[in-house]
């Protein structure tokens, strides 16, 4: 499934239509039904982690301004400022009983409301295309991908999603200290995290921790790092695990810029044979004990295990 930095790059196609209405929907998602979507205008959009969330609502903005004014609040609307939007949001959301003063104000301002958006393998957004079939399926037929919600904006223009789960919420689930990709990611906390004793691998998996990362980036971390996937985080010493986390970043950093600039990724071990130095690498589904297992590529010459002398 789509990781932070792809989750980015959609951010940044879905980013181009703030500001727009919603004119037509279309889709086959029974999640949400897409017409409520209609004559909606799009706010703004955030992400978090694997999550993206597009705020919308009735365009109201005079109304709005002078209800915060009145309810002395600071702010004007619209905010330019993420945080800014998220404390007005859930100022909305908390309050959900009509102003005594100016009921028609209330009810409208109490519609504005953030779609979530969680994306499954071979998830996407599009922006004016649709995706289109790249292989036929056994029987010859060459069927494109079902999208599960289509919005097309006035002023002319649609974005297509696809494979993905979505609902409404009231505002987004936000710890910028988690997620990889914030400015305000928390490496102390990190380390914390990737000290606990269970493997290292099942640690950078739990998005309580390490919102944004998935499959790909911690194999390949796991490598750069020669750590091996199933090396307790109480059993190595501090400075390794500080060059996982700088792993961590880099490449997660590394990744979402040159998907911006629209080019790949190269991968060192992820659904690779062999590492640069020529070892066969092992691949092994590993999970925490009820949960997910995952595909894990390693190289047994380039990450040992531990042994006892190593550990701290
Ligand atoms: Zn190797």
């Amino acid at each position: 499934m789509p990781e932070g930095p792809t989750v980015r790059k959609f951010s940044s196609l879905v980013c181009a239509f703030v500001g727009r209405s919603v004119l037509k929907v279309g889709g086959s998602t029974k999640q949400i039904n897409p017409k409520d979507l209609m004559g909606q205008h799009f706010i703004t959009c955030q992400v978090h982690g694997k999550n993206l969330y597009l705020l919308f609502g009735f365009e109201k903005p005079k109304a709005e301004n002078k209800l915060l004014e009145e309810e002395g609040g600071t702010q004007s609307y619209p905010s330019g400022n993420h945080e800014e939007t998220q404390e007005e949001t859930q100022e909305t959301s908390s309050a959900p009983s009509k102003s005594p003063r100016d009921p028609e104000v209330a009810e409208d301002d109490r519609v504005s409301r953030w779609l979530r958006f969680h994306f499954g393998l071979y998830g996407s957004v599009r922006a004016n295309e649709f995706s289109r079939a790249k292989q036929g399926n056994k029987r010859g037929d060459w069927r494109d991908p079902t999208p599960r919600l289509i919005l097309h904006f006035d002023s002319g223009g649609f974005l297509v999603f696809y494979n993905c789960r979505m609902a409404w919420c009231s505002s987004p689930f936000s710890e910028p200290s988690c997620d990889i990709l914030n400015p305000d990611f928390d490496c102390e906390k990190a380390l914390r995290a990737l000290s606990m004793p269970r493997p290292v691998c099942v640690t950078l998996m739990d998005q309580r921790h390490f919102s944004g990362v998935g499959n790909i980036i911690k194999n390949e971390i796991l490598f750069l790092a020669q750590i091996h996937p199933l090396s307790f985080g109480s059993l190595l010493p501090l400075e390794r695990l500080r060059s996982l986390l700088d792993h961590a970043i880099n490449f997660t950093s590394d990744w979402l810029r040159s998907k911006m600039q629209g080019k790949g990724l190269h991968y060192h071990v992820y659904q690779k044979e062999h590492c640069a130095k020529g070892h066969n690498l092992l691949k092994e589904a590993i999970g925490p004990p009820c949960g997910l297992k995952r595909l894990t590529w390693y190289c047994p010459e380039c990450q040992p295990p531990l042994k006892s002398e190593d550990a701290v």
